[in-house]
């Protein structure tokens, strides 16, 4: 099942100029983003996917005539495999001029240490083996003191941590054009991150999706299902739902 999907191509859209969007291909794959700088066209790429959906991001890339050669910066949200596993095949295929790998703490941690039970931790039940990935330490840039990064001279985001889905989670905030890429703290229809993972907690996913409710959101840009351009009415609404949910327990 998860092999079918190793070569089809991405389907994309161009969100706003410069930003594109990736959608994830089938299962445990995620969303993907990417901000051309209109002068360079320098790429800088967020998330990676599962390593299997690369080539189908390559040839949706395409369609936008974006070169993967020209990703230079490659953005994390989170330590999870479906968003990580896809840096080893990226670095493979740029290792004449490695991209930069920017995440947060725990996040920064594990992909430092290159240790193949913390990238895929037992309990999730997935043999790394069958995605023929060798798992190796990076270099990484931790973004834990940074308060925000300027990717081109039109982009800006916010690094905003908001664990609970797990340790490492952050989203990106551009305030100016009220962009959020959340990873899986939030999706669109009023669904949120799921909290029982390692170093998930319900409270703490609560607080965070608190935090991005009062933010000015138009794009939300979330690491699985769609997007939407009413980004306010969806956190609140994912907001909402977390809050009944809560309730009950
Ligand atoms: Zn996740």
């Amino acid at each position: 099942m998860f092999f079918s999907s190793r070569e089809s191509e991405k389907k994309c859209k161009e969100v706003i100029k410069n930003l594109y969007y990736f959608a994830e291909n089938q299962m445990l794959d995620c969303n993907q983003y990417i901000i051309k700088d209109s002068i360079n066209h320098k790429l800088a790429l967020f998330d990676t996917g599962n390593g299997l959906s690369i080539n189908g991001l390559f040839k949706g890339m395409e369609k936008f005539n974006l070169d993967y050669q020209n990703i230079t910066k490659v953005f994390l949200t989170h330590e999870h495999i479906d968003h990580v596993l896809g840096l080893y095949p990226l670095l493979k295929a740029l290792k004449n001029k490695p991209p930069e790998i920017y995440a947060y703490g725990e996040t920064a941690k594990i992909l430092k240490a290159g240790n193949k039970s913390q990238i895929c931790p037992d309990i999730l039940g997935i043999n790394l083996d069958l995605f023929g990935i060798e798992i190796f330490p990076l270099n990484v840039n931790d973004l834990n003191n940074s308060k925000e990064i300027e990717i081109t001279s039109e982009f800006t985001f916010q690094i905003l941590y908001t664990p609970g889905h797990s340790l490492g989670s952050i989203c990106y905030y551009d305030s100016n054009k009220k962009i959020l890429i959340p990873g899986d703290l939030v999706f669109t229809g009023g669904n949120f991150g799921r909290y029982d993972f390692p170093g998930g907690s319900l409270s703490t996913l609560i607080n965070s999706i608190e935090k991005v409710n009062d933010l000015d959101v138009k794009y939300l840009l979330p690491g699985h299902m769609g997007i939407s351009d009413k980004g306010n009415q969806q956190v609140a609404l994912s907001y909402r739902m977390i809050k009944s949910m809560s309730s009950f327990y």
